[in-house]
């Protein structure tokens, strides 16, 4: 069952997802040619997309998820409710401030 509608809609909320963590510790996509588990416990087939994230600064341990528990784990967290998608809305704009704010700046 795919939770967005499409990857670009996908793809916007996991970036808001990612303002959640310190930037060091965000979510990459990676694909491997080794079999890997996602931490809910499913198997990421060589040569599948999933998501990881370091869990040190070495990047030595790394959690790994599939993509379907990746689509959820990003709607559950951010698009199940309003209160949560405003805040990562603006974690994120906080990080990555607005393209048209900095070029008003410069034109000034
Ligand atoms: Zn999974």
């Amino acid at each position: 069952m795919a939770v967005y509608h499409s990857e670009k809609e996908f793809l916007r909320s996991l970036k808001r997802f990612n303002a959640l963590s310190s930037q060091q510790y965000e979510w990459h996509t990676g694909v491997s040619e080794k079999e890997h588990e996602c931490a809910f416990g499913h198997r990421i087939p060589a040569e599948n997309l999933y998501f990881k994230k370091p869990l040190d600064m070495e990047g030595e341990r790394k959690v790994r998820v599939c993509r379907e528990c990746m689509e959820k784990l990003v709607f559950i967290t951010i698009d199940s409710d309003r209160h949560s998608k405003q805040l990562s809305e603006r974690l994120f704009r906080e990080r990555h401030p607005a393209q048209k704010k900095i070029l008003k700046t410069v034109m000034r």
